[in-house]
């Protein structure tokens, strides 16, 4: 079975499996990872070990601050404003699909969020175009945007030139995925349940300037300074999400890091849109300058033939490629943990499915 669900998503077999034979037996304690105490000696020692981990993978400079903390990419949408700026403050905005939208709405509660570029069309295709500096006012709090959209399958790869006001990106589901400059950001946040682990934590890198800011208001488990005083254990974390994202970080170590996966990642999205391009069965709406590598949406040319499409992959093993119901149509999701394998059987069944029915 290939599981192509966007989040939710599938983890590494190898983590999976080791998870399991850990599952009431960890580190020979004779108990589950989930039934002893934060604070003690293992769980402590897994949780630097995970935090230097994903410190290496991503390169994070020492002048930032890597926190583990709850409520998943939501809860940063609030934690975002809450702690970087005043309630008589602008953030700006880029919005590029659903999940950059809802980014918005919830900033606008905490301080004045200001939409400053939005998706386009360009030949007939969702393209996104880079905003002017003139559009970036220099006295706003920070500049939000999102570089992959989960829902829509709109990516891009270039930053925003936003002089001095710091960037906040929301990597829910490119996190991990391939090498990025941590230092030309302000905060990077993900949800984990793509790249990371299960869902409900969320990973949080913050770079030290953007401390102590936060409203008075703020809720201290949400706060960041509390957090990086307390290690991410101000209240209990979840401590078995952390032990896994753990092991997916491990995994990704020995798996060659971050720059081994970004080359398998490549590979396996341009076998999928190789598949969508080549066909006139199939479509892709969004233009190829912002495709994303992650999630891959696509249409058939004839949707009443969604249905069976759907149940038949779903018979030959190949899971979850219902598009979102904002979108219609298939997505599906190629995180690190899906194989080219995967990707492959994806593509001869699609090649097949349209022999049949095209
Ligand atoms: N941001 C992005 C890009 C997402 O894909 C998601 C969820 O899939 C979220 C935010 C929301 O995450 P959560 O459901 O963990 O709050």
């Amino acid at each position: 079975v290939f599981n192509f669900s966007a989040g939710p998503a599938m983890l590494p077999p190898a983590v999976m499996l080791r998870a399991q034979n850990e599952l009431i037996n960890w580190r020979d304690g004779g108990t589950s990872v989930m039934e002893i105490s934060h604070r003690g000696k293992d769980f402590v020692e897994m949780a630097e070990k995970s935090e230097q981990d994903l410190r290496d993978l991503m390169a994070v400079p020492d002048d930032y601050k890597v926190l583990f903390m709850q409520g998943g990419g939501r809860g940063q949408f609030a934690a975002v404003p809450l702690n970087i700026s005043s309630s008589n403050e602008t953030s700006l905005h880029m919005v590029t699909g659903s999940w950059s939208k809802g980014a918005v709405s919830e900033a606008n509660k905490f301080n004045n969020a200001v939409v400053i570029g939005e998706t386009t069309q360009r030949e007939g295709k969702a393209f996104v175009p880079q905003p002017e500096p003139s559009d970036i006012d220099q006295r706003a709090a920070y500049l939000h945007f999102c570089p992959n959209e989960t829902v829509d399958g709109i990516a891009f790869d270039w930053l925003p030139e936003s002089g001095d006001v710091p960037l906040v990106a929301d990597m829910s589901s490119t996190i991990l995925s391939q090498p990025i400059d941590v230092s030309r950001y302000g905060i990077i946040y993900a949800g984990a349940q793509k790249n990371i682990g299960p869902s409900g934590l969320a990973v949080v890198i913050v770079h030290e300037s953007l401390l102590g800011k936060a409203q008075s208001v703020t809720p201290s488990f949400m706060d960041y300074t509390q957090t990086a005083d307390n290690n991410s254990m101000y209240n209990t974390p979840p401590t078995f999400s952390w032990y896994l994202a753990g092991l997916v970080f491990e995994w990704l170590k020995e798996e060659g890091g971050v720059e081994e996966i970004a080359r398998r990642n490549n590979h396996k999205a341009q076998l999928l849109y190789n598949a969508i391009d080549q066909s006139d069965f199939y479509r892709s709406q969004v233009h190829s300058a912002c495709r994303s590598k992650m999630n891959v949406p696509f249409q058939l040319a004839e949707p009443s033939l969604d249905d069976k499409f759907l149940s038949m992959a779903d018979e030959a093993g190949l899971k979850a490629l219902k598009g979102h119901r904002f979108v219609g149509g298939m997505r599906a999701s190629i995180y690190n943990a899906m194989p080219v394998e995967g990707v492959q059987a994806l593509v001869d069944f699609m090649s097949e499915f349209e022999r049949t029915h095209g």
